[in-house]
């Protein structure tokens, strides 16, 4: 499979068409994946904020105060409230904040992003990054792969994530099948959404180089079943479930 970015796209701005924008730099196959980074999709719907926007309730200052005392810097509360505004749940609040977005992805700060946002103090993530990739992969007939950069839990760095998708099942569910020496695969599904991601997000890069939509080709699904439960229940989440009773000490 090949792997490239879509060039020349320009500073995103609310209200733009990104398919039209992506339709005019590339000539998509079929069998094509498009993957989009999340920033300039929540550009074009207009989720640039400001920090003035929010009015911090008693909850966020709680959490400036928590972070405050065991980072040493507070952290503004009228953050610590778009992060509250933006998510379903707090799983963490601190040292940093673990949010539930209100679509189920669960991150640092609700992905509440500060990079890559001229004009604006704040960039939310799209409210539902499935149905952007929807709207993308209807425009473009290709599969559409919404993502972020996200840290992991257990391993230091980041690397891209799927948080929308669209024309292609996330999972490539292997349970059925048989390895080399014919033992049945019992538990193996594989998150093929954040695979690609994770794969386009070595070519988009992270700062300025301004490559925010790339074509993963020649990759192909294969014949497996497939299914788009990516995002854990929370009865079934045991990481979760222990991370509600942590006290940082
Ligand atoms: P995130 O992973 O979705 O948070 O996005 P990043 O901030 O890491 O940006 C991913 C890529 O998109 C980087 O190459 C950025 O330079 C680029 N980028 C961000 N915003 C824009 C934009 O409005 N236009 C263009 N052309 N590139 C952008
Ligand atoms: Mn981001
Ligand atoms: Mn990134
Ligand atoms: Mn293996």
């Amino acid at each position: 499979m090949e792997v490239f970015a879509v060039p020349d796209i320009p500073e995103i701005e609310p209200g733009d068409d990104l398919a039209t924008l992506i339709d005019e730099r590339v000539d998509l196959r079929e069998g094509d994946v498009l993957t989009v980074a999340s920033t300039v999709v929540s550009k074009a719907e207009g989720r640039g904020a400001d920090l003035s926007d929010f009015e911090a309730g008693e909850h966020a200052r709680d959490i400036a105060d928590q972070i405050g005392e065991i980072a040493g810097e507070r952290k503004d509360p009228r953050f610590a409230q778009a992060v509250i505004e933006e998510s379903e749940e707090l799983v963490m609040a601190a040292p940093f904040i673990l949010a539930v977005t209100r679509f189920g992805h669960i991150t640092v700060n609700a992905g509440i992003d500060r990079s890559n946002v001229p004009g604006a103090d704040l960039l939310l993530l799209p409210e539902d990054p499935s149905a952007s990739a929807r709207r993308l992969s209807d425009a473009l007939g290709v599969p559409v792969v919404v993502t972020d950069t996200s840290g992991r839990p257990f391993r230091q760095g980041q690397r891209g994530v799927a948080i929308g998708w669209a024309g292609l099942p996330a999972m490539r569910d292997w349970r059925g099948e048989h390895d080399r020496e014919g033992r049945e695969l019992t538990a193996t599904v594989e998150a093929v959404v954040d695979e690609l991601a994770a794969a386009t997000n070595l070519v988009t890069g992270e700062g300025d180089d301004g490559r925010p939509v790339a074509v993963v080709r020649d990759w192909e699904f294969g014949d497996h079943d497939g299914h788009d439960h990516l995002f854990r229940d929370r009865d079934g989440d045991l990481v979760r479930q222990a991370l509600a009773d942590f006290e940082y000490h």
